[in-house]
């Protein structure tokens, strides 16, 4: 069921609301004051309405008439999930987001802010990327069907301002991770992947099994950071052209220092193995947050290593409901 706050006249319907990113918009909003007032939050989750099917998501809207959408639902997973499904990563997203977009245009909502993600960027680039450089060329192989369908939302977004003057706008995050993520080993995330994983290593006294080479390059961005930005965007920014949500290029870490920090967070003084029999995907896909901070210069990202050690507790005090 989708939870319910005070009445008023902005209603922000939030699709996904029980993932890692919806998790954390409801916690900025309910327990760090960041509800105004006149505010209503409901937060979905498949269970309220499979997106993927137009009937189930009409129905979702009018029970609850949103003015506002943030739209996070999505196919998502790692990189060797989509490697190995990328035509359900392509049909599914591609219907949950038309049926959410075109859903919300048919009922006047004022405003929806979607979610991209940084490795929907053309493979072949020069770096930093950049908002501009979503189109320029082919996505990475791995993941060809997510990118593809994501890259869909930013063109629909400027269809709908051109025929119809809607500001429908989508924000481009680079890796997530936080409480709430899906720590499951085979198709999570590499941080929540690898916080399972060291687990499990010191409790079995195993070696942590890291897959690839670890030296791709990732910017990680912690959820909470991101729900405050992506409040911020429903609230404040008017652009229908994307905006990157991301630490700045010089805090980009290879996967073998994250892994380092995990095990730091997690006291796990055993080895660290790296099967470079499996795949690295993207050796990196550096983005500029230039843009973010001309809007907002002074916003403060939470350290990774902090940010990574509460993940880590999180993980160990909630593991009973914990996706594994
Ligand atoms: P997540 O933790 O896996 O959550 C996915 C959410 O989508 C859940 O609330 C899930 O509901 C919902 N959902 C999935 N399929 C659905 C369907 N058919 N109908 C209705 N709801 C459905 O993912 P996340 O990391 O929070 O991702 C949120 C958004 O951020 C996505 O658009 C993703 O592409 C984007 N993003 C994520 C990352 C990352 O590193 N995680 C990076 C960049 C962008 P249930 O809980 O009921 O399954
Ligand atoms: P990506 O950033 O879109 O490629 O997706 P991921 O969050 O799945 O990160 C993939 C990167 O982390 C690749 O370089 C993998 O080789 C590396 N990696 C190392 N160990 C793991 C693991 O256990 N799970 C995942 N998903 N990735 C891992």
């Amino acid at each position: 069921m989708g939870s319910v706050n005070n009445a008023g006249p902005m209603r922000v319907l939030v699709t996904g609301g029980s993932g890692l990113v919806g998790k954390a918009i409801e916690h900025v909003v309910q327990e760090e004051g960041g509800k105004h007032e006149e505010e209503e939050w409901i937060f979905l989750s498949s269970k309220d309405a499979d997106l993927v099917d137009v009937g189930q998501t009409r129905a979702v809207f009018e029970k609850y008439r949103p003015t506002h959408v943030i739209h996070l639902a999505a196919k998502v997973g790692g990189l060797y999930l989509h490697m190995r499904e990328n035509l359900h990563f392509l049909r599914d997203n591609l219907k949950i987001n038309d049926n959410v977009l075109q859903t919300a245009h048919e009922m006047g909502v004022t405003k929806v802010v979607s979610c991209l993600s940084s490795c929907i960027f053309p493979d072949r680039t020069t770096y930093p990327i950049d908002e501009t450089m979503i189109h320029n060329g082919p996505p990475h192989d791995s993941n060809f069907g997510y990118s593809h369908a994501k890259r869909m939302i930013d063109v629909q977004n400027r269809a709908y301002f051109q025929q119809y003057g809607h500001r429908y706008t989508a924000v481009i995050p680079t890796n997530v991770f936080g409480p709430h993520d899906n720590f499951n080993i085979e198709n999570g995330h590499v941080l929540s992947a690898l916080v399972n994983k060291t687990y499990k290593a010191k409790k079995d006294g195993t070696p942590v099994n890291v897959w690839g080479s670890g030296s791709p390059r990732r910017q990680f961005i912690y959820s909470l950071d991101l729900g405050r930005l992506i409040v911020w965007v429903l609230r404040e920014y008017n652009e229908v052209d994307p905006i990157i949500l991301s630490v700045g290029e010089e805090e980009e870490v290879s996967i073998k220092e994250a892994v380092e920090m995990i095990a730091q967070s997690l006291d796990f003084k055993g080895k660290m193995l790296f099967d470079t029999t499996m795949s690295d995907g993207q050796m990196k896909k550096t983005a500029s947050n230039a843009k973010l901070r001309r809007y907002l210069p002074n916003f403060t990202f939470t350290p990774l290593q902090e940010a990574i050690k509460m993940t880590c507790d999180w993980f160990l005090a909630n593991y009973d409901i914990a996706r594994t």
